[in-house]
């Protein structure tokens, strides 16, 4: 019974990111079966999964081309590495196959489990490149405040979250950040797209303070996910590639959500207008049906790993796992099949972005953003102060959570970060879906409302 699991849950299970004495006392909901859009918890309540998991089923629940792939490659051979010279059949076929679909220039890959393992592959990648060109001394790499890039030692390391480095003691030697575009936080007043040429410039400033000849790389997401789905002004990406370009320093794309059609293209480089050297990928890769990620390399660190030779000291058991990467070719040829990354680009992106502005006129409602299939709302107190922003909340009054509350209760997952309430369904979601999904965000930000009027 749910009350059984419950209590073992509480007993047994560490889950992460998670804060234990509350989830005991709250006790999990416990889910126990999804389809298409939708989740079903072990009492029976239906919800709307608009976070695709952990933005990550791209082809939605239930999808059995990937339950097949998977059974079969279990029968025919469930586990062999791609260590010491040998490999299997799915492995070099997803490789190639990921060659097609990536941007110009890339035709390598490195296998990993998971994003973050993926980040931890090009901290070792990148500064095995610099070793390879005879610079050992470019060993920084700079990445953003409030960026996510995973959690393990390196990939907490990268990313910007203030409350993962206070454990662990984080950042690792090596790692620097400069401030994320987010024009609310520090663009007040000023024209969107300056304020995107200044937050690129800041990467330029952070290069001049640590010494170009010690910088390795910049990392980030083209649109920040966990830190709110920030969408930067244009101006910023081309911007900070020409800055990776005049300095000579490699550009990690990370794509762990971006990847795989969640902006109206393969990658989200493509839409915004970059040339990275490095991709980061997971979840999308697999629609999260089995754990999966990597790197994808382009040429300029291909060529140097390959032509210069020697090992790369690096990898793990499950690199190239057969039963993963049978899932993610299945997960691949569905998504070209059923054409998903046009309809984010040409149907239901355009109409979630319409939906979106149109929120605009809810009172809590301050700003929105989306990009494809990613979308923010920003729940503010006033539309507009006095510098034309809006006005957030006393941050103690928690109304993110509160709006997440309602969401939860009334059949919508929905993710709260502050104030910004943030979205990413399936990418087979249908504009009637999408119809269904703003009467629920509806409903929440009412009960929200009226909760904070009481
Ligand atoms: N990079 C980004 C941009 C992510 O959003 C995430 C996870 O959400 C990761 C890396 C880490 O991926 P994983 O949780 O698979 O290790």
């Amino acid at each position: 019974t749910t009350a059984d699991w419950q209590a073992a849950d509480a007993a047994h299970f560490l889950h992460p990111f998670t804060d234990f004495q509350a989830l005991a006392r709250k006790g999990s909901r416990i889910i126990t079966r999804a389809h298409d859009v939708y989740l079903w918890d072990s009492e029976g309540h239906q919800l709307f999964d608009a976070m695709s998991g952990l933005w990550c089923v791209n082809v939605g629940y239930g999808q059995e081309a990937l339950v097949d792939a998977a059974t079969q490659q279990m029968r025919q051979l469930p586990f062999y590495n791609s260590f010491f010279q040998t490999t299997t059949p799915p492995a070099v076929e997803l490789a190639e196959l990921l060659a097609q679909i990536s941007p110009p220039g890339f035709q390598h890959v490195f296998f990993a489990n998971s994003g973050s393992e993926g980040n931890d592959t090009v901290v070792r990648m990148v500064r095995r490149y610099w070793d390879l060109q005879g610079q050992p001394e470019r060993q920084v790499i700079i990445g953003r405040w409030n960026g996510y890039h995973g959690s393990t030692m390196a990939g907490a390391s990268l990313g910007g979250m203030k409350y993962m480095h206070a454990q662990g003691g984080l950042p690792i030697p090596g790692i620097d950040h400069i401030d994320q575009p987010y024009w609310i936080e520090h663009g007040r007043g000023m024209d969107r797209e300056a304020f995107g040429l200044k937050a690129a410039r800041w990467l330029e400033d952070k290069i001049l303070e640590i010494g170009a000849d010690k910088v390795a790389a910049f990392i980030g997401e083209p649109v920040q996910g966990a830190g709110g789905v920030i969408v930067p002004p244009a101006s910023y990406w081309p911007e900070i590639q020409r800055i990776c370009d005049r300095y000579g320093i490699l550009l990690v794309s990370d794509e762990v959500i971006t990847g795989f059609g969640r902006t109206g293209n393969w990658f989200g480089c493509q839409t915004m207008g970059t040339r990275p050297d490095l991709i980061t990928f997971a979840k999308g890769v697999t629609s999260g049906y089995v754990p999966l990620g990597g790197v994808l390399v382009g040429e300029r660190v291909a060529k140097a790993l390959i032509e210069q030779g020697g090992e790369f000291e690096h990898g793990y058991t499950y690199s190239g796992h057969p039963v993963a990467c049978a899932v993610a070719l299945a997960n691949i040829r569905l998504i070209r099949q059923l054409g998903l990354v046009e309809h984010v680009r040409e149907d239901v992106g355009p109409y979630l972005a319409q939906q979106f502005e149109a929120l605009r006129a809810h009172p809590l409602i301050g700003d929105t953003q989306t990009c494809g299939l990613m979308g923010a709302m920003l729940l503010c107190k006033d539309k507009a102060g006095p510098d034309g922003a809006p006005v957030a909340f006393d941050a103690s009054l928690e109304v993110g959570m509160l709006c997440r509350g309602h969401c939860f209760a009334n059949g919508l997952v929905m993710r709260a970060v502050g104030d910004r309430m943030i979205i990413a369904p399936p990418l087979v979601i249908t504009r009637a879906q999408i119809d269904e999904l703003m009467g629920l965000i509806r409903r929440c930000l009412d009960l929200t409302l009226a909760d904070l009027r009481q």
